[in-house]
């Protein structure tokens, strides 16, 4: 893992050999989309999803998709061959490219692309069974949630202010609605029935959220796609959280109280399950 081999703009090289513009728009303005997708025995997870979600992102921010979707797939692939540990990532980034600083897009630009495949740290045994702590904080961000953009200043933010508060993650609100936390999807769970927040404008669509939609389905948990309020979060009786790198978590502090009895619950010890399966399953 010392010097990784990465993708940069169609070969394979060296990490230390790896260099763009300082005029690259990424570096410039956050100009760019990303993606990371979880590898387990090789296989990719939910690969047509996240190849969905970066065409529906690219098309969003008007960057001209630069490879068809066989070539994506060969790509991910090429990049995952290239590390050996398993669990791993791979990481690919879009960005609009290389041109003298204008806001505007600049004619006649090519994409920079970037990909790199990391090994892939799961949470710890003791997070899963203990569950997580987690505060809250309002929604700042923009309202174009729902790109999956580099532009991650304001989710920096609240990472850094879950850390400083030494928990997990920042959960937000915005107008009194749950939004989403700094890089996961949050979902509350009262008498055994689940809600999340609409996939509109004001959250990323995780991957994990349709997964753990028909992971519900499949344990015969209800689950609602709807607004929740801030009181139904202080309220639930379960909280989790899902990403790529978390999988599913259990929230069982906010803001310092107990979430429920204060420890994962049945809803979360199902669909945690269902997620183990889905993955041995691939
Ligand atoms: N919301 C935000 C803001 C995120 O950064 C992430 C993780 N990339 C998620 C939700 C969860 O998405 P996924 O399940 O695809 O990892």
């Amino acid at each position: 893992m010392n010097n990784p081999t990465v993708w940069l703009n169609g070969e394979l090289i060296a990490l230390a050999d790896a260099k763009i513009s300082v005029l690259d728009r990424g570096f410039l303005f956050g100009d760019g989309i990303y993606e990371v997708v979880p590898v387990y025995h090789g296989k990719p997870f939910r690969l047509a999803q996240h190849l969905d979600r970066l065409e529906r992102s690219l098309a969003e921010i008007r960057i001209a998709n630069p490879y068809t979707r066989a070539e994506w797939e060969a790509l991910f692939a090429r990049l995952s061959a290239t590390c050996a540990a398993d669990p791993h990532s791979v990481y690919v980034q879009v960005t609009r490219g290389v041109a003298p600083r204008q806001h505007t897009f600049p004619k006649d630009i090519t994409p920079t692309v970037f990909g790199i495949a990391t090994p892939l740290t799961l949470p710890s045994r003791e997070k899963v069974e203990q569950g997580v702590g987690a505060v809250t904080h309002e929604d700042r961000r923009w309202l174009n949630c729902h790109i999956k953009s580099t532009s991650l200043l304001g989710n920096v933010l609240m990472a850094q202010y879950a850390a400083d508060h030494e928990v997990q993650e920042t959960i937000q609100f915005r107008d009194g609605l749950l939004t989403e936390a700094s890089s996961s999807n949050v979902w509350v769970i009262k008498h055994g029935a689940m809600a999340a927040p609409q996939r509109d404008n004001r959250i990323l669509e995780g991957i994990r959220y349709g997964a753990l939609e028909s992971f519900a389905q499949e344990c015969g948990i209800a689950f609602e796609e709807r607004a929740v309020s801030e009181a139904e979060v202080r309220d639930a009786d379960e909280l989790l959280i899902t990403s790529a790198t978390k999988e599913v978590l259990a929230v069982v502090t906010l803001d310092g109280k107990p979430v429920g009895d204060g420890k994962p619950g049945p809803v979360f010890r199902a669909l945690y399950a269902a997620y183990q399966r889905a993955k041995e399953a691939l």
